[in-house]
């Protein structure tokens, strides 16, 4: 059988990149999916893939997302993709940046959590998704300053969340992943290309910094959270999966 069959996800960011092809995933996995973004256009398409419903969610707007999510059916799977890579250090990080990285980054999924968790309770359970990333607590990248800032701080949510809910039927895991093709990755590299001179040259030094000798894709994501998201990893809870091609070794 398909190994979401009967369960019901809600997504963050499944317009594009990672959270798009986890949305797809979970879909053929026979889940039925809140696919949300704050692009609608880039939500066309998924529409007809099963069992989805598509909404524009901004998830830095907490009402937006507080009523919106009174909407949808408990979830069994919450995945929070949505995120932004700020670059440059903390001498090129104003407060705005700041702020803007951790509230897209961070308290969206505390935003999400609040609204949903009483529900998934008296549903006996369910298991969140958090996106965070390699570069975090687990591997330094330059010119990550409040990225990586914020991406540990969701490695500490994940972790705090498992440990309240563990005997409650809640798990929380954290996907952290290496460089993985994506929309937002072909900006930061045409954005490199024009600092080294050339795209191909900027490439090759993305894939340089993966041991495994190349990027990894959203589909490999995919597979691991459909891992996390399904009672395959029922005795998983508050872990950092890293998937990085060896990033951090
Ligand atoms: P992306 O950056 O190409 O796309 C991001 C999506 O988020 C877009 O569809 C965009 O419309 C949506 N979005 C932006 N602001 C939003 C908001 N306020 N509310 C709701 N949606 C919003 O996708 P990606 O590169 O696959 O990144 C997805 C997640 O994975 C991010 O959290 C990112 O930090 C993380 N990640 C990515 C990589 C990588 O190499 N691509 C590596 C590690 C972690």
């Amino acid at each position: 059988g398909r190994r979401l069959e009967g369960k019901i996800a809600v997504c963050t960011a499944a317009g594009q990149g990672i959270g798009r092809r986890v949305a797809e995933r979970f879909l053929e996995e026979g889940a039925r999916v809140y696919a949300t973004d704050l692009d609608a256009e880039k939500l066309k398409g998924l529409n007809t893939l099963g069992e989805v419903d598509t909404a524009v969610l901004d998830v830095t707007d907490g009402r937006a997302v507080g009523s919106y999510m009174k909407t949808v059916d408990t979830p069994d799977i919450l995945f929070n993709c949505a995120g932004f890579v700020h670059h440059g250090t903390v001498l090129d990080c104003d407060d705005k940046d700041w702020d803007f990285s951790f509230d897209l980054n961070v308290t969206s999924m505390h935003r999400t959590i609040s609204a949903l968790l009483p529900r998934m309770l008296e549903n006996g359970g369910g298991s969140i998704i958090n996106m965070s990333s390699a570069a975090s607590s687990i591997k330094a990248a330059p010119n990550r300053y409040v990225y990586m800032t914020t991406k540990a701080a969701v490695i500490g949510l994940t972790r705090s969340i498992a440990i309240d809910f563990i005997r409650k039927g809640i798990r929380c895991n954290a996907i952290c992943p290496g460089t993985i093709e994506s929309p937002s990755l072909e900006a930061r590299i045409s954005a490199l290309g024009e600092e080294v001179g050339g795209v191909e040259k900027a490439r090759a030094m993305f894939v340089e910094r993966q041991p495994i000798g190349r990027i990894g894709t959203p589909d490999e994501i995919a597979d691991l959270a459909v891992y996390l998201g399904s009672d395959e990893s029922r005795f998983t809870t508050g872990t950092t999966q890293v998937i990085d091609g060896g990033w951090s070794l």
